[in-house]
């Protein structure tokens, strides 16, 4: 197969390339060469960038207006269709790898493991299976609580055998979950510790919910290799994001659309409370991070309210348009930086990589927006959309 792009964005902040053919073989890409005239591409387009990838989504969330009510009420059939719903949902959009982080019933899992085997479209998955989280903590009714450092260790251990690649864990209180404040700590620092060092034993990443400024330097000291919002952040902490090279995943886009949805009803007032609450906190603190140097990695919390999968373009547009990235680097931030937390591939476009890729009509440069019409979606070297 061989793709034709006006203006070739390969993941990295290289140059983009004008006029090139991404040759593709066996699922991956052979090479990278200036157009020829005598060739006849598959497909071409204005713009072509790399498969997107989200680190932080939640496949069995759709998006409800009340989310953490809807997925705490479905039977486990109907939270494996929305799950499926929502993978292809996903793929369709252009997003072609996925870190789920948080799913109960074996759902993220079982999934990841229907879309390998080639049996329903989706996205490449890690998943975490159940986090972990305090008694009564945020996400409880579908996390698994733990109380105590053995309990940490045996928590991580049980979602190991249940095939989760990833750890997640529940630093602070949350804006969905009724009662769970968000800048107060909950895991407690022997907690994390202990089911960190315990993951990386195995070969597990540790991702944690993090919004309070306390929560989130109990987890950059207890060894976590990614913080998830981090919205209230300080000093001291970029200083320990630095010092650890910890990533940090921003999830603009959850809070954003909740607050955009706010006269939509269906809210519980609790959530938007909290959601004005935590906003305000990103609005300073996050650009600030990106400004430091901290590494930014694209993931949206895709199918918290109104945030639905199809929707990660809106993500980038925000890291675009809040922490003053350019679209190449909301982009990079959105394909390599992500696909290096998550750790499956390289997320660019380079010979022997996977040859997933997306074309548009508009170059991204010009208008970000472009990102939110993929006319072609390309995974493994296979045209996956439409299909
Ligand atoms: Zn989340």
């Amino acid at each position: 197969m061989i793709l034709r792009a006006g203006m070739l964005y390969d993941g990295t902040l290289a140059e983009p390339r004008k006029n090139v053919d991404v040759v593709i073989d066996g699922g991956r890409v052979t090479e990278i060469r200036n157009a020829q005239a005598g060739t006849k591409p598959d497909f071409a387009a204005a713009c072509i960038t790399p498969g997107l990838v989200n680190a932080h989504v939640h496949m069995v969330g759709s998006g409800e207006a009340n989310t953490m009510t809807a997925i705490a009420l479905m039977s486990q059939n109907q939270a494996m269709l929305a799950a499926v719903t929502n993978a292809a949902k996903t793929l369709r959009a252009g997003v072609t790898t996925v870190r789920d982080l948080g799913s109960h019933l074996g759902i993220g899992q079982a999934l990841r493991d229907a879309i390998d085997a080639g049996t329903i479209p989706g996205p490449r998955m890690r998943a975490a299976g159940r986090a972990l989280c305090m008694t009564g903590g945020h996400g409880w009714f579908i996390g698994r609580q733990v109380d105590g450092p053995w309990d940490a260790r045996k928590a991580v251990r049980e979602e190991l055998s249940a095939g989760a690649d990833c750890i997640k864990m529940i630093a602070t209180g949350g804006v969905l979950t009724k009662g769970a404040v968000p800048g107060n700590a909950q895991l407690l620092p022997e907690e994390l510790e202990a089911a960190i060092s315990e993951a990386h034993r195995h070969g597990l990443r540790v991702g944690a919910h993090a919004i309070g400024t306390e929560g989130i330097k109990n987890a950059l000291r207890a060894g976590i290799d990614s913080i998830e919002h981090g919205h209230m952040l300080d000093d001291e902490a970029l200083e320990l994001f630095k010092a650890r090279d910890v990533y940090l995943v921003p999830t603009l886009a959850a809070p954003t659309c909740i607050l955009e949805h706010i006269h939509d009803g269906g809210q519980p007032a609790f959530v938007v409370q909290k959601a004005e609450q935590v906003n305000e906190a990103m609005l300073r603190n996050i650009r600030r991070a990106y400004e430091a140097g901290v590494k930014i990695a694209g993931g949206s919390d895709a199918g918290t309210p109104f945030n639905d999968h199809d929707n990660y373009a809106r993500e980038v547009e925000l890291m675009h348009q809040l922490l003053g990235m350019t679209p190449q680097q909301a982009l990079h931030a959105a394909t390599s930086t992500a696909a290096e937390l998550i750790g499956l591939h390289r997320g660019v476009l380079a010979p022997g990589e996977p040859a997933d890729a997306v074309l548009f009509a508009r170059d991204i440069h010009e208008d970000i927006r472009a990102l939110r019409e993929p006319q072609v979606v390309i995974k493994a070297g296979t045209c996956v959309s439409p299909s």
